[in-house]
């Protein structure tokens, strides 16, 4: 019963294009000392009961008893392996979010994580803490900039606790800066009002929304995404993006000052943390080679002057992807305006998280290699 209201849940938020992009965010329910937390590489709007894994929510709990490592990555290739220790015997051969000890940490029935524009304008804002403040007074915690894994659940955990004891109710929903929001309820209806509630009070305070309309796409648009194609190398696709906020985000480099620097993790693991401005195409070669030398790869998203971007990837769902979340980016730069314009993440988490890629992606050709 449980499994099925939470997949019907999962399903109906994850195909809202306003709250879940390129299947991000995740989703779980707990029965009795079993958490379901949707599985990493599975996406809200699709997956279904049986992709939901299924966790020992004492077993992941115990991670907080343990003392690990200060090392980044020593303590969070233990906390994952503590993550994977937790599954039940049925379900060691899926993979579960990584998301999911903060899930774990809501005594709740139901969790639902995502990262809406609309939320991340508040987050990314420079005064986006000041004003959730205004809007939902001691109705949230709101979290800081934080590394993401072990460190922002034990923080989580510990943030919750605190508010338990102050107001003697469990938080329903944490803000998490630079990331997103997790909203929690005991019932399916009771986190779609908690959840509708929050976007109701940030949408009353936008003084500004993207423009929707797309302008005509130059004429030679197919022949520069092939120019730009060949520079990434490998047959690359290209996604090119002509929407009239990308339009003028691309007016100049300062105007586009916003986005060359990343809002949240998801930014930069599919589109990269900084794209590339180029004054025009004519450019683009020496552009690259820049790029390349300065990066050591190429630049997955390319701004250019008075044209709007163009995302690459290795293959046509990955350019799609960087499309979908640097688009997203735009609109979290117009929504930020609202909240005292935008805040980026600091160069010591960026380069965190761009280390933390580099090392996933080190592991994926390891684990094909075997
Ligand atoms: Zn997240």
């Amino acid at each position: 019963m449980i499994l099925k209201q939470l997949t019907a849940l999962s399903n109906k938020y994850g195909s809202d294009e306003e709250l879940v992009l390129a299947g991000g965010g995740n989703s779980s329910a707990k029965e009795g000392n079993v958490l379901y937390i949707k599985g990493s590489g599975t996406s809200l709007a699709t997956v279904k009961a049986g992709d939901f894994v299924k966790i020992d929510i004492e077993k992941l709990l115990s991670v907080f008893e343990k003392k690990y490592p200060e090392d980044d990555k020593l303590r969070e290739a233990m906390a994952l392996e503590d993550l994977m220790a937790a599954r039940l015997p049925s379900d060691i051969d899926k993979r579960p979010s990584v998301e999911t000890t903060l899930h774990g940490i809501f005594p709740q029935t139901f969790v639902l994580h995502v990262h809406p524009a609309v939320v991340n304008g508040l987050t990314c804002g420079a005064d986006g803490e000041k004003i959730a403040k205004e809007l939902f007074g001691e109705e949230i915690i709101w979290v800081g900039l934080c590394r993401p894994g072990y460190v922002l659940a034990k923080l989580c955990k510990e943030l919750m606790e605190d508010y338990k004891k102050r107001f003697s109710v469990n938080a329903s929903i944490i803000l998490l800066q630079n990331h997103g929001i997790f909203v929690a309820a005991n019932d399916v209806e009771g986190l779609s009002q908690v959840l509708e509630g929050v976007l109701r009070k940030i949408r009353g305070r936008l003084t500004r929304y993207p423009a929707p309309h797309k302008k005509q796409a130059p004429e030679n648009c197919g022949e520069y995404c092939r120019t730009l194609c060949a520079l990434y190398g490998n047959g690359a696709s290209a996604v090119y993006e002509n929407f009239e906020e990308s339009l003028r985000f691309s007016a100049s480099k300062q105007s586009a000052e916003p986005l060359l620097r990343p809002f949240t993790p998801d930014h930069i693991v599919y589109c990269r943390a900084y794209p590339l401005f180029i004054d025009s195409i004519a450019q683009a070669e020496w552009g690259f080679e820049q790029y390349k030398s300065e990066h050591g790869f190429p630049p997955k998203i390319v701004i250019v002057r008075g044209m709007g971007y163009f995302a690459f990837g290795e293959n046509e769902s990955a350019a799609k992807t960087a499309h979908i979340l640097f688009k997203d980016a735009i609109k979290i730069a117009v929504y930020a305006q609202s909240f005292g314009g935008v805040l980026h993440m600091t160069d010591e988490l960026i380069n965190f998280i761009v280390n933390w890629e580099v090392e996933s992606y080190r592991q994926k050709q390891s684990n094909k290699a075997e």
